[in-house]
């Protein structure tokens, strides 16, 4: 019952993701929608495969290839049960996710949508100096983990508030971000100030306008932020504001602390 009903989930799982992925279309025409008797014909003529890397399973004589290496998943209890979950390939998937031990649901693990604000005010830029790790000390637009329950928008404008005490209208959305190493997402929206009020909130040192040509690029917390700025930078001295789309691939090899070593990859703007 456990491996039908997780099936089942992986299923309905390659479905909502088609739309973003070819790869995921093809599977999914691989594996058409579960009519009821089609999703156990296949538990039928399929034997049912929950290869753990902890399985004690020795009835399988066949040597069956390595696991694809991925992040080992934080998830270690589950969030439905509360019991502990095991490393698990689901029967159908290609990754080793977290599998519940107790009532079988695989728990996935998506990159997280991190919002915030260029605020510009007076052919200015306003930033924050971090006053928390990571990159304490370092500057940073406000910015953070959107909210379950909030627009990117609304985020966005509630970390300009929390980081910078500053009131805004947002006025378009200017970069999506992609940084597929470490699971982030990140949209910065520009954005005005209503009063032209602002001060560091809890978790900032300081907050200050900066004219253009005096951004401290050498001081910046986060490779996401220095390319905001860059393309910001070259869009305001070109006249022509657009709205961009990148992904920022960190060099393999080089540590997290090194911000300078990232790639810009599949760049569009409009
Ligand atoms: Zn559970």
């Amino acid at each position: 019952m456990l491996l039908v009903r997780s099936h089942h989930l992986l299923l309905h799982r390659h479905h909502h993701t088609a739309r973003l992925s070819p790869r995921f279309h093809r599977l999914l025409l691989r594996h058409p929608p579960p009519l009821p008797r089609a999703a156990s014909a296949a538990s039928r003529l399929r034997p049912p495969r929950m290869s753990s890397a902890s399985s004690s399973n020795a009835s399988s004589p066949a040597p069956s290839p390595p696991p694809p290496v991925v992040p080992k998943s934080k998830i270690r209890f589950c969030p439905s049960c509360g019991s502990p979950t095991k490393l698990a390939i689901p029967d159908g998937d290609e990754k080793m996710r977290a599998v519940c031990s107790s009532c079988g649901r695989v728990h996935y693990e998506n990159p997280k949508m991190v919002v915030g604000c260029l605020v510009e005010h007076d052919n200015k830029v306003l930033l924050c100096r971090r006053k928390i790790e990571p990159a304490y000390g370092l500057w940073t637009l406000p910015a953070g983990y959107l909210e379950v329950g909030e627009s990117a928008a609304e985020g966005a404008s509630r970390e300009t508030l929390e980081e910078a005490c500053a009131d805004v209208e947002i006025l378009s959305p200017f970069a999506q971000l992609d940084i597929p190493l470490i699971g982030q997402s990140y949209i910065i929206f520009r954005a005005r100030l209503k009063t032209p009020n602002f001060s560091p909130g809890p978790e900032s040192l300081e907050c200050a306008l900066f004219t253009l040509d005096d951004i401290p690029f050498d001081s910046l917390a986060f490779s996401s932020i220095i390319v905001t700025l860059r393309m910001y930078l070259e869009d305001v001295k070109s006249g022509n504001i657009k709205f961009h789309y990148c992904t920022i691939n960190k060099r393999i090899g080089t540590g997290a602390s090194d911000l300078r070593s990232f790639d810009i990859d599949n760049h569009l703007a409009v």
